[in-house]
C-alpha cells in the first residue's frame, strides 16, 4: 500500500500538509472569523419555510439565477459585470488556477508569441508572455495560505512576496519587480489581509493591476468589516476581479462565494466549474438571508464596535506594559504580537481555559511569536480577556 502511495500520488501532493482544522468541540471559538451571532429565532420560521419549498428530488438550478440576482441587489455588482459562484470563495480560487494553464502546458497567448503571430482581442491576449517561465501564481505573504495550496494542487509555481516587516505593509517595488520577473498568470491580493487584518495602500494595488500581465484578484473576503473596496473599479482595468465570500459576514456554513468581474474571463472561467456546485439549501438560505440583509449588517457591526474596544482592551491587559501588541485591524479579527517566546503558552493557557484561537508563531518569520483573535460576542472577549489576564500574570 505505502509503495503504490508512493508511485501514484503525485510527490508534490505527497509533500503538503492537509489542511488542518482543529476540534473546537465544547471551547469558545475564535479560531476561523465565524459571525458568532446565531440566526434570530422570528426569522428562522420563515427560513425554514422557504426550505420547505426546496425539491431535494431535483438538480438545483445550476445558474442559481435567484441567488446571482439577491447578490447583485445586495452587493451593489454592476449589471455588466460578470458573476459566477463558487462552493466557497476556495472553490472559486480553484476555479481561477485550473482556468489558466495547466502545467507544462502554454496559454494561447504565449504559444502564440512563440510562433510569431499577431494575437487578437480576446481579454485572454493580456497574458501575453505569461508564461515564458513556470505558469506562476503570486501573492503576498504572510497571507492565505489556500492560494499556495490551491498553486500546489493544480502544478502551478506559487510565488509569495514578503510584506515588509513593519506593520505588514505591501512592498510595491519587491512586489513589481517579482511580477515582472514571474509574469504571474495570477495574482492575489486580500483586502484586507488575512492573517494580518491590514488593508494595503490602494495606490499600490491600482499599480499592482496596471503592471500585471495576467489576472490580479482582489479578494475581498472581510469586506463586511471595512469601508474599503475594488468592486466600485470593476472595468477600470481589463485584468481586475474581486472575489468575495458570505462565510465571514454570518454565513460560513452555507458556503459560498463569489466572484464578478468582466463578462469576457466570467464566461471563461465558469466552463471549468463542475455543474451545480451551489446546492438548492445553500441556493434557498443565501438568497433568503441576503433578503434580510440588514440583520446581517446589524451583526457585522457589533462586531466592528467589539474588534475596536477589544483591541484597546489588549493593548492595555497588563496595566498598559504593552505585553500584548494588537495590530490594526480592519476585518473581524486581531492579530497580536506576544512578548518573544510567549505566544505558544499563551494559546495552550487559552485553550486549557476553553477558548480556541489561532497559533501562527512558525508559520512565517514576520509572524513570529503572533496570535490571531476572531472577534467574538461580548461575553466571549470578555471570557478572553479574562484568561489572558490570568495566564498574563501568572509569567
Ligand atoms: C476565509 C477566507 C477566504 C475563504 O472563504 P470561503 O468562502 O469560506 O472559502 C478567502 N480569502 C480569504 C483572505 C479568507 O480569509
Amino acid at each position: 500500500m505505502n509503495d503504490l502511495v508512493e508511485t501514484l500520488i503525485r510527490p508534490e501532493i505527497q509533500a503538503l500538509k492537509a489542511y488542518h482544522v482543529p476540534d473546537a468541540t465544547g471551547l469558545i471559538k475564535l479560531d476561523a472569523m465565524e459571525n458568532p451571532y446565531r440566526w434570530p429565532e422570528a426569522l428562522r420560521d420563515d427560513w425554514l419555510a422557504a426550505l420547505r419549498e426546496a425539491e431535494l428530488n431535483r438538480y438545483p438550478d445550476p445558474q442559481a439565477r435567484d441567488l446571482q440576482a439577491a447578490l447583485r441587489e445586495a452587493m451593489a455588482i454592476p449589471d455588466e459585470m460578470g458573476l459566477l459562484l463558487g462552493n466557497g470563495s476556495d472553490e472559486l480560487i480553484q476555479m481561477l488556477a485550473l482556468a489558466v494553464a495547466a502545467p507544462g502546458k502554454q496559454t494561447r497567448a504565449a504559444a502564440a508569441e512563440a510562433n510569431g503571430e499577431a494575437l487578437g482581442e480576446a481579454p485572454a491576449e493580456t497574458l501575453t508572455k505569461a508564461t515564458s517561465g513556470c505558469p506562476t501564481l503570486l501573492s503576498l505573504d504572510p497571507g492565505f495560505v489556500m492560494y499556495r495550496m490551491i498553486a500546489r494542487f493544480v502544478g502551478l509555481e506559487y510565488v509569495g512576496v514578503a510584506l515588509s516587516a513593519a506593520e505588514f505593509a505591501l512592498d510595491l517595488d519587491t512586489t513589481l519587480a517579482a511580477i515582472e520577473h514571474h509574469r504571474p498568470l495570477l495574482t492575489f491580493i486580500a483586502y484586507p489581509n488575512n492573517p494580518t487584518g491590514n488593508l494595503f495602500d490602494p495606490a499600490a494595488i491600482e499599480r499592482i493591476i496596471a503592471a500585471s500581465p495576467g489576472l490580479v484578484i482582489v479578494d475581498e473576503a472581510y469586506a463586511p468589516f471595512t469601508d474599503a473596496s475594488f468592486l466600485p473599479r470593476l472595468g477600470d482595468w481589463p485584468n481586475l476581479l474581486v472575489m468575495r465570500t458570505v462565510s465571514k459576514m454570518g454565513l460560513a456554513g452555507l458556503r459560498l462565494g463569489y466572484l464578478a468581474g468582466p463578462a469576457g474571463w466570467i464566461a471563461q472561467i465558469d466552463k471549468v466549474r463542475l455543474p451545480y456546485n451551489i446546492n438548492c439549501l445553500s441556493q434557498a438560505s443565501a438568497t433568503f438571508a441576503l433578503r434580510h440583509r440588514d440583520v446581517l449588517d446589524a451583526q457585522t457591526e457589533t462586531i466592528r464596535a467589539e474588534r475596536g474596544r477589544l483591541a484597546s482592551a489588549l493593548a492595555e491587559l497588563d496595566g498598559g506594559q504593552g505585553r500584548l501588541k494588537p495590530f490594526p485591524s480592519e476585518a473581524n479579527f486581531l492579530l497580536v504580537r506576544t512578548r518573544p517566546g510567549q505566544a505558544g503558552a499563551l494559546f495552550t493557557g487559552l485553550r486549557e481555559h476553553g477558548i480556541l484561537i489561532k497559533h501562527l508563531d512558525g508559520s512565517h518569520p514576520l509572524l513570529a511569536d503572533c496570535l490571531r483573535i476572531t472577534v467574538g460576542t461580548p461575553d466571549e472577549n470578555a471570557a478572553l480577556l479574562a484568561a489572558l489576564a490570568a495566564l498574563l500574570d501568572d509569567h
